[in-house]
């Protein structure tokens, strides 16, 4: 084994380290935490403090502690700690230091080489700081690597043929998209876009300003005026927002928040994922606004991209997911921890570099989404097939995500829950797992929520839990091997099963698809026709959404065979459709929609 040589992530929130051992990434724990918040302080006591002592003084005494240094890298500008003034670098040097101390402890030998990352906008003076900050650090820095291609190598180490990956990259207070092209083992950022003043804080400071004003117009006081409640507020937020990411509604609970006339007041709220969303969703559009210029500048159409890989904690948010897809057309990957992601891209350089043998980042996911039968309503009228996924394809194990559903009759006493695996929207062409029926809900108007949630293990033990938000009352299943039940031929069979209905139909509607469910026999068993009870909490220009991104990509097929004249018009109205649906005016997508359609039809047949 070769001398070591570190991959070190520098981040402007959160810096991590690893190695390569036994041919794969691992990234370097102290205290059990990956993680080396990126700010640098001086106690009470003028001791230097890097990392997480540093992070926690930092809302008490943010005059002894410096943080998101990373911004600062390259500029000629000096700042404060105690009585001393540094350069930006030396602060790096700092955090590089607790690095490579956490490396040599691990190893049990001193380290002196390292591969560092940085973002691919970085200019030659950013990128000269970070190397002098490595010197600093008494490390000799073999490479300064590209984030974005750091990303790609966790997926692609040996990256023989050409490959073109999109790499979203959206942390705490940055946020950057690069499209990177790989062949033989040349790795080529072909362009890069981004906003080195969005990311997660943003989201919490949003939610924040929802929540303290919810709270004053309840009870009249303002919770952001005080320190110590403006602190217990924001990490209270940035708490359910993670939260978020995986359930569709959190309750925020904070004890003795505030006084008013002698009396203790307490902060509970519950806050549901749709209107979180639609506070971020602004911001989100700007990021896909510099997809669609990254796009632009790599000459490519979204079909070219062979990958979509999620970088940075803020990714988790599921409306990213969501937004890419619809505007790239294919699921964007985050098997691979996307804090970690880019520290173990650059181990991977490193042993590279070194000549030695490194295989591409294993994780255990899911590989078939999990979700539940439902009733929705699809071209005007109701379709009792509707596969509503919960947990994704691709996801890490293990794992607990639910979703929200309401019934569809008033007073209605009971529901049915059927489980399936597969990946086609209609549940026909899916695996059952199993069913269970909860019962003795509450006797109110139709519309009543429920969330159902699934609990995955690393054995394949999946637990389905029915929950009626109103009163708590609950039912579960458990289901042994739900990974490796739909295999192999049984894929290969439902494909073709699609196929045929596809040949027949370039747009089934969905009497068509029911005709042939019934030719087509799977586990549909005869006691699974009745009508589902749950239909899926709504979701504002769903199927608009689809609707815009079929045509769209089409269109962008056919843009590269149209003569010239007609290259600029389709063009126009494909801007038109994207700008409708990013500024979710759902009769203006329609109205869209149906023009390009118009246009296609004529094109098409020319
Ligand atoms: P990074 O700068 O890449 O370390 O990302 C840190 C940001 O990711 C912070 O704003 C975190 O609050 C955010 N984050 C971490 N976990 C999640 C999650 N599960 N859902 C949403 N945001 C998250």
């Amino acid at each position: 084994m070769s001398e070591p040589i570190l991959g070190i992530d520098l981040g402007t929130t959160n810096s991590e380290v690893a190695i390569i051992q036994d041919g794969k990434p691992r990234v370097i724990e102290e205290d059990g935490d990956p993680i080396l918040p990126s700010f640098v302080g001086l106690s009470e006591d003028g001791k230097l403090l890097v990392g997480k002592a540093a992070r926690n003084q930092w809302v008490v005494a943010p005059e002894r502690t410096i943080r998101s240094i990373k911004r600062k890298m390259g500029q000629d500008v000096k700042v404060t700690l105690g009585d001393q003034e540094y350069r930006p670098q030396e602060i790096s040097a700092m955090i590089l230091r607790g690095l490579k101390d956490r490396a040599a402890a691990l190893l049990g030998t001193t380290v002196k080489k390292a591969v560092i990352t940085v973002p691919a906008y970085f200019n030659d003076d950013q990128r000269n700081a970070t190397r002098e900050a490595g010197e600093l650090a008494g490390l000799e820095v073999v490479r300064i690597l590209n984030e974005p291609t750091a990303a790609s190598l966790t997926y692609d180490p040996k990256n023989t043929e050409l490959h073109r990956i999109l790499v979203y990259d959206l942390g705490g207070g940055t946020f950057d998209v690069s499209i990177v092209q790989a062949q033989e083992g040349v790795i080529e950022v072909l362009s890069s876009h981004g906003d080195t003043q969005l990311g997660g804080d943003d989201f919490d400071e949003l939610l924040f300003k929802h929540v303290v004003l919810k709270f004053q117009s309840e009870h009249g006081i303002d919770l952001s005026a005080n320190v110590v409640s403006r602190a217990r507020v924001l990490r209270a937020v940035e708490n359910a927002k993670k939260e978020l990411s995986y359930h569709p509604f959190v309750r925020l609970e904070e004890e003795f928040i505030a006084e008013k006339d002698g009396q203790a007041l307490h902060l509970q709220m519950e806050i549901d994922r749709n209107d979180y969303e639609e506070l971020i969703r602004p911001l989100l559009n700007r990021t896909m606004d510099c997809v669609q210029r990254a796009l632009e500048d790599a000459k490519l159409a979204p079909s070219s991209l062979d990958k979509v890989v999620l970088v940075g904690g803020s990714t988790r948010t599921p409306l990213v997911s969501r937004l890419l897809e619809e505007r790239l057309g294919q699921p964007a990957h985050q098997e691979v921890n996307p804090d970690l992601c880019v520290a173990m891209g650059a181990a991977i350089q490193a042993a590279l570099i070194a000549g030695d043998d490194v295989g591409a980042v294993l994780v255990d996911i899911t590989p078939h989404t999990l979700g539940i039968r439902c009733l929705d309503y699809m071209h005007g009228i109701d379709f009792p097939f509707r596969f509503a996924p919960i947990v994704r394809r691709n996801t890490p194990l293990p794992t607990s995500r639910s979703e929200m559903f309401a019934t569809v009759a008033d007073s209605q006493k009971e529901v049915e829950i059927e489980v399936y695996q597969g990946e086609h929207d209609d549940v026909r062409f899916n695996h059952k797992l199993g069913n269970f029926r909860i019962t003795g809900l509450a006797q109110v108007p139709a519309g009543n929520q429920l969330t159902v949630q699934c609990d995955l293990n690393l054995d394949g033990i999946l637990k389905v839990t029915a929950r009626e938000k109103a009163t708590g009352l609950q039912k579960n299943v458990t289901i042994e091997n739900a990974l490796s039940r739909f295999e192999g031929a049984e894929i290969t069979e439902a494909r073709d099963r699609l196929d045929r209905l596809w040949e027949q139909s370039a747009s089934p509607d969905a009497a068509d698809l029911e005709e042939e469910g019934e030719e087509y026999e799977n586990d549909f068993a005869e006691d699974d026709d009745g009508m589902p009870e749950l239909v899926p909490a709504p979701r504002e220009g769903q199927r608009e959404t689809v609707q815009a991104r079929a045509l769209l990509e089409k269109a962008e097929r056919l843009l590269e065979k149209v003569p010239p004249e007609d290259k600029v018009e389709l063009e126009r109205m494909l801007k038109a459709v994207r700008n409708a649906v990013t500024d979710r005016q759902w009769d203006v997508v329609t109205k869209a929609c149906n023009e390009l359609s118009d246009v296609l039809f004529y094109l098409e047949d020319a």
